[in-house]
């Protein structure tokens, strides 16, 4: 018998949060059993091996989880992307449109230099406003993204195709319909 579990099977969805109407895709499960973050880490790296990487951003607040993680393989920086007012340094402010109203996100103005080689790490990706919010920032920073990982696409929103509308090579390790 195989007892071969994947990331999927470590991920729990409850329905009707944060509002009623939504299945909420948990990775809490996944973080914390041994075997199932191992595995995450090890699928979200592989495209990138043999790829020269110099730092690893993740945007608030699963990303920073997976990618300290990474960060730490690869031997690598670690550069947060956060919302608006908790970076103590000189920003760079970048707002995106949510379901209902704005928000904002920021970077310390000298997190990564001009033509640094970054990789952008989430949990989820939704219709791709944050993401790209992300990108932007990174861009007027000058760096070289050289792609962004995943845990999970939700394919219907159509994050995937806006980032690789803008030529950005996207890695995701399962996906929901
Ligand atoms: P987007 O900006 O629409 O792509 O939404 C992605 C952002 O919302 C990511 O930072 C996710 O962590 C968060 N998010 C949206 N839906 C979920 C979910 O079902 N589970 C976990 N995070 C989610």
């Amino acid at each position: 018998e195989c007892t071969m579990k994947t990331v999927k099977d470590y991920i729990r969805t409850i329905p009707d949060f944060p509002h009623e109407g939504i299945m909420f895709r948990d990775v809490t499960t996944l973080f914390a059993d041994p075997r199932g973050l191992r595995l995450a880490i090890d699928q979200l790296l592989h495209p990138y091996a043999g790829v020269q990487v110099d730092k690893i951003v993740g945007l608030e607040a699963r990303g920073f989880i997976l990618g300290g993680a990474i960060a730490h393989q690869l031997g690598k920086g670690f550069v947060p992307i956060r919302k608006q007012g908790k970076l103590p340094g000189k920003t760079l402010s970048q707002a995106y449109t949510l379901e209902y109203g704005e928000a904002v996100m920021e970077i310390h103005e000298d997190a990564i230099e001009a033509g640094e080689k970054v990789l952008v790490v989430d949990d989820l990706l939704a219709t791709g406003g944050t993401a790209v919010a992300g990108l932007k920032l990174l861009e007027r920073l000058g760096a070289d993204v050289i792609g962004c990982a995943f845990v999970i696409d939700l394919p219907d929103l159509g994050g995937r195709r806006v980032l690789e509308g803008l030529d950005m090579p996207v890695h995701c390790l399962c996906s929901y319909e």
